[in-house]
């Protein structure tokens, strides 16, 4: 058995090298690519490892999960970048803007006031994304695509720090064009960001132009 600490490095390694082979054919900074390591599910002990290997930026999906392992983590290894990429529920607005550095699930007016109020009260700007529900999917979280200008000019008049869009392709279908469109609709409403691409496909993300891949699996291995 190999000890998790090179288990980790390695896994680590190995997506950043494909991160940065995919970016350099794309003709992109492997810098513009942020990776953000989704350790839902996953105890602070799977946790540790990565951070030791130079992991900085975490993804999870329940605020109340994220608080009750994060502070630890926090307290053990100092700065860590935390990023919020499921759900959020609006009565739990306050909590996710005191804990998480990032948002990527905005997806709907309610929301959007509450985090607005969260983060006036707060004093606490948190750059956010705002999840668009791109195969239309009755059961998906997201914004219809039609929704989405009204979302955007709710979330500047709440004074959102709106830094891109998100998206979860429908799964088991080729999530190249879904990719495609969540790009060109960053693009139509002036935004630089684009939270997509997931273990199975941050690498046809990147080529489309995705600033931020939710990777888990890939690096922690299979959730229980
Ligand atoms: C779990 C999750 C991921 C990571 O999925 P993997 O397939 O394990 O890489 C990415 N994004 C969201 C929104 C998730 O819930």
């Amino acid at each position: 058995m190999t000890d998790p600490a090179t288990e980790a490095a390695t896994r680590l390694a190995e997506i950043q090298a494909r991160i940065a082979r995919t970016a350099q054919i794309a003709g992109r900074k492997a810098e513009d690519v942020t990776l953000v390591a989704v350790s839902k599910t996953h105890p602070a002990e799977r946790i540790a490892p990565l951070i030791a290997a130079g992991q900085r930026v975490f993804g999870e999906n329940r605020v109340q999960e994220a608080a009750e392992k994060w502070p630890a983590l926090r307290e053990a290894h100092g700065s860590i970048e935390l990023h919020l990429v499921g759900q959020l529920q609006s009565n739990k607005a306050d909590d996710a803007v005191a804990l998480f550095d990032c948002i990527h699930s905005v997806d709907r007016p309610s929301l959007v006031s509450a985090l607005g109020k969260a983060m006036d009260k707060a004093g606490r700007q948190v750059p956010c994304f705002v999840q668009v529900n791109i195969g239309a999917e009755e059961q998906k979280g997201g914004c219809a695509i039609a929704d989405l200008p009204a979302l955007l000019a709710e979330a500047r008049a709440a004074n959102l720090p709106v830094i891109g869009l998100m998206c979860v392709p429908p799964l088991g279908i080729e999530p190249a064009p879904f990719f495609a469109l969540l790009d060109k609709l960053a693009a139509d409403n002036g935004l630089a960001g684009r939270s997509m691409g997931m273990s199975d496909d941050f690498e046809t993300a990147i080529m489309l132009g995705a600033t931020h891949v939710r990777v888990g699996s890939a690096l922690f291995g299979a959730r229980g």
